[in-house]
């Protein structure tokens, strides 16, 4: 067996899984270090309660937080699930990539494998810092846009890869104005269409429709089942480092506090979830939906 032979293989999904929640493991560090303004890459993570560093055994994806049962094993502390769940999601997601590209020829899995992985990991942990904070920093969405034009301009030339650049991010960019400038208030951020800008980049102009749709779906099924069920989630922790306008986003969102059926919903992680989707179920399952309303397909 060659080695690309392996890596195509069984065992190369095997592989792909735990890639993935290894960099989920890296991505927990950079969901709760960011926004905080803390260094990604110093100190050592450790336990938030007794400050003990954690060692290798402590940061096994997934498995530390069954086998320590979620909790420090130097004070006790429960750790959030989250850390394992961002792990195990990154896993699926690396799974899932490796099984769309795994019949490509060798040099070509590798590239788009990259590619991908690096944009989809790069979605999940926007997400859930829109999540925290309802900010998608322009640091992480900036390097987004030019891998989309890069891999855009690679896989469909420059015309498709402008035309989705702009047909993702323009209808969002007009929503926005709207608002700022004749409403006076904040409707969508210009983050998502800035996200929007990299998708499309990303995915070519056709993925844009079924983003836009799907994510709006799943948003609004979100909304009703936290509706019905009474399901409340904290409100958005500040963002260290943002600017005064930013900021006067923030303060708008503090307001609605206590207004329960206001609360405000990020769209980041619903349009990063959609488009994670869009490319990987694209063949089995979207396209059959997409041809049954007329939607066109890339
Ligand atoms: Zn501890």
């Amino acid at each position: 067996m060659t080695s690309s032979e392996f890596i195509l293989s069984n065992w190369g999904g095997m592989f792909a899984f735990i890639w993935g929640a290894i960099w989920g493991s890296f991505s927990n560090v950079v969901i709760y270090r960011l926004p905080a303004g803390k260094n990604i890459a110093w100190p050592p993570s450790h336990c938030y309660s007794c400050k003990h560093n954690l060692g290798a055994i402590d940061n096994i994806p997934i498995l530390s937080y069954i086998f320590l049962l979620g909790k420090c094993r130097h004070c006790g502390a429960s750790f959030s699930s989250r850390y394992a769940v961002i792990e195990l999601i990154s896993g699926i997601i690396s799974l899932g990539i490796f099984l769309l590209y795994r019949t490509l020829p060798f040099q070509n899995f590798l590239t788009s494998f990259a590619v991908t992985f690096t944009f989809f990991q790069t979605l999940i942990i926007l997400s859930f810092i829109d999540w925290d904070t309802f900010i998608l920093p322009d640091l992480l969405v900036f390097p987004l846009i030019l891998l989309g034009i890069s891999w855009g301009f690679y896989t469909r030339g420059l015309t498709m890869t402008l035309v989705g650049l702009f047909s993702g991010s323009g209808l969002f960019i007009m929503i926005t104005l709207y608002y700022r400038y004749i409403r006076k208030k904040e409707g969508l951020g210009l983050g998502d269409a800035k996200l929007l800008a990299a998708i499309g980049a990303f995915g070519g102009p056709f993925i844009i429709f079924p983003v836009i749709l799907l994510a709006s779906i799943q948003g609004l099924i979100f909304a009703a089942l936290a509706f019905i069920f009474r399901i409340s989630w904290p409100d958005p922790g500040i963002y260290v480092g943002i600017t005064d306008s930013e900021n006067d986003e923030f303060d708008e969102v503090i307001d609605n506090k206590g207004k329960w059926t206001l609360k405000p919903l990020p769209f980041g992680p619903f349009l990063s979830i959609s488009t994670i989707e869009a490319v990987l179920l694209s063949t089995s399952l979207l396209v059959p939906f997409l041809n049954f309303f007329n939607i066109p397909t890339a």
